[in-house]
């Protein structure tokens, strides 16, 4: 069957109020992280969107090349909040990236993984268990619990530093339903949106997350069935049909709370943005609107649902004394507005000196699969980043994206500081 033009240009199509309101100032060239390294028109949302127009003109065709710059983006949205028209550019990036895919297929070995693995949990643990028992053999420690990447996984970035795959899974260790101690009156009872790092890598987090909100009269439900937020799927690669199945299994995990809290900001974003690029019927708009208004990030939740005294954050025995700066993710400082709560939060701490960072909400150049496509430029975004950290003279940086903060332990261990990287509420006693 022929592909009409709208066929391909359909995804486009529905954020064209997006695309005409670019005004072609170049403004967001001075804010652009990736602009900022390469000074080429097409890394900036000014180019790109020129080049999607010219796409839609049909001057340009899904070729190898356009679907490479399309890829060079972090979606940190400093083009969108910098703009004097307010333009928002990564919709369109986004957007554009679905009827890429549509045209052009994704390639092997990521067809796989995006469609096949990370959609199904129980295989996807199975995959990360297997390449856990070789952690030891290719991946050389190079500090506590870091590795050090191979070279012959450089589709992982070469050299990088990551944090190793844990022992047990969160999801093994915790039940599903966990209720405050006796004494303390339940409150309400959340979903605890857990995300693949927290699960695979960081299950220490997690139950003292669960701890800590079981302190504090909140009873945690982990629903066995939540899967990928997606957005390594949908809003990296712009497979959104997979996405679409990967958001339905996490709307129906979810049904029975009040709210789905989540420590990790990309999955907050991503599981707010199931309606806007995933929703194809009126029963998914519903279904996405309601999940997406009842998902919280971790530090709004302390301090705009709970309402928190400041005398509930006590410090964590090994952060007493210490100097803590905050670096803000893109996904909770652009896309949720997200910026006073996790200040507060860390203010709040006694014997604890916060510091603010220059520039604390500069993009870290993880951005998932950004940083596996080109992780070299990736480095260099993340040393801007680490020359802020290091002019407060922190012993502590702290965010609330396991994604962030890998790329900021790969920056502080490359770059040889004695900083350590926290999640904020490893922070908390
Ligand atoms: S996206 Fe905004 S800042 Fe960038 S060129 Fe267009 S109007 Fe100017
Ligand atoms: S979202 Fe970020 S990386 Fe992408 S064009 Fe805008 S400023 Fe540049």
């Amino acid at each position: 069957m022929a592909i009409t033009t709208r066929d391909r240009y359909e995804q486009i199509k529905r954020f064209e109020g997006d695309l005409s309101q670019c005004m072609k100032c170049g403004f967001c060239t001075f804010f652009c992280p990736v602009y900022q390294e390469e000074f080429v028109e097409s890394s900036v949302a000014r180019g790109k969107n020129m080049m999607i127009r010219e796409l839609l003109a049909g001057e340009l065709d899904y070729t190898k090349e356009y679907a490479d710059r399309l890829n060079k983006c972090t979606l940190c949205m400093a083009c969108t909040t910098n703009c004097p028209a307010r333009a928002n550019i990564p919709n369109v990036i986004v957007a554009a990236r679905a009827d890429t895919v549509e045209a052009r297929g994704i390639k092997f070995p990521y067809n796989i993984v995006y469609r096949w693995v990370l959609p199904r949990r129980t295989l996807f643990g199975n995959v990360v268990r297997f390449a856990s028992w070789f952690q030891g053999i290719f991946l050389p420690k190079t500090e506590g619990t870091i590795r050090h990447l191979s070279m012959f996984l450089s589709a992982l970035g070469k050299g990088r530093q990551i944090p190793e795959i844990a022992p047990k899974f969160l999801r093994q260790v915790v039940p599903v339903v966990n209720k405050p101690p006796a004494g303390v009156e339940t409150r309400m009872k959340v979903g605890y949106f857990t995300g693949c790092m927290t699960d695979f890598v960081l299950p220490d987090l997690g139950e003292h997350i669960i701890d800590f909100l079981n302190r504090k009269g909140v009873e945690v439900v982990v629903p066995k069935e939540q899967g990928c937020c997606g957005a390594p799927v949908f809003l990296g690669a712009g497979d959104f049909d997979t996405g679409r199945k990967m958001a339905d299994t996490n709307v129906k995990a979810f049904e029975d709370v009040d709210y789905i809290i989540s420590d990790c900001a990309t999955c907050t974003s991503s599981l707010k943005d199931y309606v806007k690029f995933l929703a194809d019927t009126s029963e998914r708009k519903e279904a996405y609107t309601k999940f997406g208004d009842k998902v919280k990030d971790i530090s709004e939740f302390l301090v705009d649902v709970l309402k928190l005294p400041a005398s509930a954050y006590q410090p964590a025995s090994e952060v007493k004394g210490k100097k803590v700066t905050w670096h803000d993710p893109c996904h909770l400082v652009r896309h949720l507005g997200i910026k006073d709560q996790p200040r507060q939060i860390i203010k709040s701490i006694p014997g604890v000196e916060y510091v603010e960072m220059p520039n604390a909400d500069r993009c870290c150049g993880m951005a998932g699969t950004f940083s596996i496509y080109y992780y070299d430029l990736s480095k260099k975004i993340a040393d801007k980043k680490v020359e802020a950290i290091e002019s407060t003279g922190a012993d502590i940086v702290v965010s609330s994206c396991p994604g962030c903060e890998i790329q900021l332990l790969d920056g502080v261990i490359r770059n040889k500081m004695p900083v350590k990287v926290m999640h904020i509420m490893e922070l908390l006693q």
